[in-house]
Formats: structure tokens, C-alpha cells, sequence
């Protein structure tokens, strides 16, 4: 029988878990990370960056993708919703770019971690415009995977915490936020760097 194209892709990929005839979790992991960040990453450059855990380049990706589960997504999906108003300023609409960047109040978080960096303004309006966003000028290439990594982290803590609002009720509040975002970033990042020392305020 002809092997048929899903057939013969899975014993690809088999095979590229051992060339020495041993199986590992390692990279069965290494795999399916693959699997999950690669068709993104062929596309649109590098979505990995070793100094945020997983689940954060995951959902950055999410997040190119607009799948996240805000308002006016789950709207277009039948959700049934007494709103789909933005939670955090009830002045626009809850879509991906809202909630992300366009948000007044946001926004606010955004510029307050780039000037925390010493870069003035913050112009970004997606995703896209995040990733290829410049840092300080004086940034050296490791400078410049944190300034990455700092980025992704804090989209991450900003999504977080709009949850809290939803789910919790808890009310938006940017120097709150901001200081999470610094403990968190230099903890995972920190972490990861493997005794590497960088300057962390500069
Ligand atoms: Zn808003």
C-alpha cells in the first residue's frame, strides 16, 4: 500500500526524534515545540527567544494569530455577550489590537516600560510593530534578546492582568502593572541567562 502523506510525515518525524535509535522526552519536547512555533516562525522570523519560559513565546504567537478570547472574537464565535465593550476603558471596542496596545490605559503600562528603558514615546500598534520595535540605542546583541524578552514578558503580564479585571474585578492600574512587570522580567530573564551578568535599569 502507498505510503500516504500523513503516514509518511509522521515517519519523518520519527525518525528525526533519533538518529541513534534512542527516544527521549527531550526531544519529543524539542518536537513538538517545533510542531507548535515553527510554521509561525518560518513566516514571520524567529519567534523563539530562550530567556522567557514557553508559555510565553506561545502566547506571543497566540497573539499573532488573534487567538486570544477577547470580546469581539468570541463575538464572531456566537458567544453571547452582555458587552463587547474594552473592560479596561469602556471607550472602543475589546479586539486583539485594542486590548494589546491601542488601549488609552495600556498604553499608559507601554509607555511607562519603555521609558523605564530610556526610550522615548511608544508607537506600536500590533504585534508586529512590537517585535521589530528598537530599544535603547546603545543595545548590544544580548541587549538586544532582552529588550525582546522584556517585551514579550510584559505583553504577557498586560494580558494577565486584564483577565483580572475581567474575572476578578480588580481595577487597571499602571504603576502597579509597570512594577510587576520589572520583578517578573528580571526573574525569568535573569534565570535563564545562565550567570551571564547585564545591567538591568540601563
Ligand atoms: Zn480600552
Amino acid at each position: 500500500m502507498p505510503q500516504s502523506k500523513i503516514g509518511s510525515r509522521t515517519v519523518r518525524m520519527l525518525q528525526s526524534l533519533s538518529t541513534d535509535g534512542r527516544f527521549t522526552v527531550k526531544k519529543l519536547s524539542t518536537l513538538i515545540d517545533d510542531m507548535v512555533l515553527g510554521p509561525y516562525s518560518n513566516q514571520h522570523g524567529t519567534l523563539r527567544n530562550n530567556l522567557v519560559p514557553k508559555k510565553i513565546e506561545i502566547f506571543i504567537w497566540r497573539v499573532m494569530l488573534r487567538r486570544l478570547a477577547v470580546k469581539v472574537e468570541l463575538d464572531k464565535r456566537g458567544v453571547d455577550l452582555h458587552s463587547v465593550r474594552c473592560p479596561i476603558c469602556d471607550n472602543d471596542l475589546e479586539s486583539v489590537d485594542h486590548i494589546t496596545f491601542s488601549c488609552d490605559r495600556v498604553k499608559d503600562v507601554w509607555v511607562r516600560i519603555y521609558k523605564w528603558w530610556g526610550v522615548n514615546g511608544f508607537m506600536c500598534s500590533n504585534i508586529t510593530e512590537l517585535i521589530s520595535s528598537k530599544g535603547p540605542s546603545s543595545m548590544t546583541s544580548v541587549g538586544e534578546s532582552i529588550w525582546q524578552a522584556l517585551k514579550w514578558i510584559s505583553l504577557y503580564l498586560i494580558w494577565k492582568n486584564r483577565n483580572t479585571v475581567v474575572f476578578q474585578g480588580k481595577s487597571w492600574n499602571s504603576p502597579m502593572i509597570l512594577n510587576e512587570i520589572q520583578t517578573k522580567s528580571f526573574e525569568w530573564i535573569s534565570w535563564r541567562s545562565k550567570g551571564k551578568k547585564f545591567d538591568w535599569l540601563s
